[in-house]
């Protein structure tokens, strides 16, 4: 089978390699692999600075966000073949940790977890794949075109769960979220606001392109002020971060609502400074009982609350977000960002 592999930290190494067809163990499932989406992630990988092959071995199988469809079940396994299936980017890690033991791999505290097509178990961007059933997510049949958008579906379903944990320990009927970003993860973010009867705001720089008008088809405002303008318009009660830039995130967490909680979940690359107020910043998180928090990845719940909430949405609006689908052999292309792109994704099948 032909599958896309890179060598981890070299740049320029994506190639498509012959591998023998994989054979599933027990209790496992074998996959034909349908498509993956591409992601910051993959780019990094592919620029060599980030990744780690499986032990042993030169190359590693890119891609974590997965879709495929079964072959083979092993009977009691809950899946049967046809199933249109996701698998689990992370495998806790083997000690394990407290986190880990507890199946919140998610959180892992000693950083010794794997995670397909990124770190030292190979992904799923391959003609098929195997999966262990209980690391497998069952998929609505109509959500054939767009499973592949469950894996950053479970980024925000996590995003979601913080924000209603910590608004548990008081009072908390939330009107507005504001969104930052509005890629895949933004939007879907905003999707699960919408589906929450939210008030819900999309900030992004674009004025053109599927984005703009994406927002508006959820229901949702879009904004393409600075991040002062529109937080002073829109007291956000939920700020759901998704760009990893620094005025923004800075502005957002000045300026929420009362009680106002923001989730980060935008990686930004270190070595930028930016002045800002410290001591106005603690004053208004202090005063106003505000909370700030990271978030990253998703266990099992996420992925089972993810698949409902892709099961709800309108299946046109899914299908806008794939904005380009490359066959495997022209892999090349959905590594170069194209004006546009929301998700693209590269198909195996
Ligand atoms: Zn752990």
């Amino acid at each position: 089978m032909r599958a896309l592999t890179t060598v981890p930290l070299s740049a320029n190494t994506l190639a498509v390699s012959e591998l023998p067809d994989p054979t599933p163990g027990e209790g496992e499932l074998l996959v034909d692999g349908i498509a993956v989406g591409v992601c910051g992630t993959d780019r990094e990988i592919a620029r060599g600075d980030y990744g780690w092959a499986p032990p042993g071995e030169e190359r590693l199988v890119l891609g974590h966000e997965s879709l495929g469809r079964v072959r083979e079940a092993p009977s009691g396994s809950g899946f049967a073949a046809g199933d249109l299936v996701v698998g689990v980017v992370r495998r806790p890690d083997p000690e394990p940790c407290g986190a880990c033991a507890h199946g919140e791999f998610d959180m892992c505290r000693n950083g010794k977890y794997t995670e397909h097509g990124i770190k030292e178990i190979h992904g799923f961007c391959s003609e098929q794949w195997t999966c262990e059933a209980e690391y497998a997510v069952k998929l609505d049949p109509r959500l054939e075109q767009v499973g592949m958008l469950l894996e950053p579906t479970t980024v925000v379903t996590k995003a979601w769960e913080q924000v209603e944990r910590i608004g548990a320990r008081a009072w908390f009927e939330p009107k507005s979220v504001l969104v930052t970003g509005a890629g895949p993860i933004g939007l879907l973010a905003a999707l699960l606001g919408m589906q929450r009867g939210l008030d819900v705001h999309v900030l992004d720089m674009v004025t053109e392109g599927p984005k703009p008008q994406l927002v508006k088809d959820l229901g949702a405002t879009y904004h393409h002020d600075d991040i002062l303008t529109v937080t002073d318009k829109v007291r956000p009660d939920i700020v759901i971060e998704a760009t990893g830039v620094g005025p923004v995130i800075f502005g957002a967490l000045a300026n929420t609502a009362s009680y106002g909680i923001v989730v980060l979940t935008g990686v930004s690359s270190g070595g930028r400074e930016l002045p800002v107020d410290t001591g106005a910043l603690n004053r208004s998180i202090v005063l106003e009982n505000d909370a700030v928090v990271g978030s990253v990845n998703a266990n099992l719940r996420h992925y089972a609350d993810g698949a409902a909430a892709l099961a709800k949405a309108d299946p046109d609006w899914l299908r806008r977000l794939v904005t380009r689908r490359v066959p495997l052999a022209d892999f090349a292309e959905a590594f170069e960002a194209q004006k546009d792109d929301v998700k693209v994704a590269i198909t195996l099948s």
